[in-house]
């Protein structure tokens, strides 16, 4: 049979994790909201980086546009010029400017088509990064919707255990065994303390002694002498 007291310092370890759970759930609250903000500003920096993109794209194709009707008013002037040719030599070298400022606008005018392309298909990529933002948003809304509705519930999980472990902690003699105990709490949490299972620490695998073995049976106050966590044993219950 277990003794009453090392029942008690099974409570007590049970209380310590499920402590250390409703702790662990209510800092996962935040660290959700903080991923899905820090995912926000990134899909953020990309319509930046997009809206950016599209300008110098525009800047560009207006330059290109220009320079395109520049070209085409040039080539209307050799027009009027060919007119008023002097002599067949001086046609014919007129005729050949006009042809090559022909040939140049022709090939400016399918630069400037292929650049719309472009701005078009980038604004199209601007919708869909702005959607991102927005679903993501609405991802976020979400997650602290849920937070907030968890966390008066894990709030008063953690105030009732908070309670019950101060009354568990009875079990721990006052004292040094009380101040070792309060000090592997505040640095270990629930795994200040370690079930004794065949004689063997479940936390790090070392064997008791048999005197030990002894002290525990009897539920005294035991630190394991490898990793100095209090030792609780109730495996005699089983025989
Ligand atoms: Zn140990």
């Amino acid at each position: 049979m277990a003794t009453d007291t090392s029942l008690a310092y099974q409570h007590l370890h049970e209380l310590l994790q499920q402590m250390a759970d409703a702790e662990n759930m209510l800092a996962h609250g935040p660290r959700r909201i903080a991923a899905a903000e820090k995912k926000i500003a990134a899909a953020e920096q990309e319509c930046v980086a997009q809206k950016e993109q599209i300008q110098k794209l525009k800047r560009a194709t207006d330059e290109a546009s220009l320079n395109l009707k520049t070209r085409e008013a040039a080539v209307q002037k050799h027009k009027l010029r060919l007119n008023e040719a002097g002599s067949n030599k001086e046609y014919a070298i007129i005729q050949g400017q006009i042809n090559t400022e022909t040939l140049a606008c022709a090939e400016l005018e399918d630069e400037v088509l292929a650049m719309l392309a472009d701005v078009d298909a980038a604004e199209t990529v601007l919708t869909e990064l702005q959607q991102a933002v927005a679903d993501l948003k609405q991802k976020l809304a979400e997650i602290k919707a849920e937070v907030a509705e968890r966390e008066p519930g894990l709030n008063a999980d953690v105030a009732r255990l908070n309670d019950e472990i101060k009354a568990a902690e009875k079990v721990i003699p006052p004292g040094e065994a009380m101040g070792a105990y309060k000090r592997l709490k505040a640095s270990e949490g629930a795994t200040a303390m370690a079930k004794v299972e065949d004689a063997y620490c479940t936390e790090c695998n070392t064997l008791s002694t048999s005197q030990d073995v002894v002290r525990l049976n009897l539920g005294e106050f035991v630190q394991c002498r490898a990793c100095g966590r209090i030792q609780y044993t109730v495996a005699s219950e089983a025989d």
